[in-house]
């Protein structure tokens, strides 16, 4: 077993697959402060889904 140096962070996403690029915090994108870490493709995700939800509401 190989243990990580860095912060054992997961993504939130990852039991949905398709993990990559860094897992880091991010902010919510559902407007909320809450903070969740995140890799970058679920974040980009994350990011595409509020936009095309905000602009549903609009
Ligand atoms: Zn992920």
């Amino acid at each position: 077993m190989t243990v990580k140096e860095e912060l054992d962070l997961v993504c939130i996403d990852s039991r949905h697959g398709g993990c990559a690029g860094e897992v880091m915090y991010r902010e919510s994108t559902s407007g909320t402060r809450a903070t969740a870490p995140r890799c970058d493709q679920h974040h980009a995700m994350a990011m595409e889904r509020a936009e095309k939800r905000t602009r549903r509401c609009r």
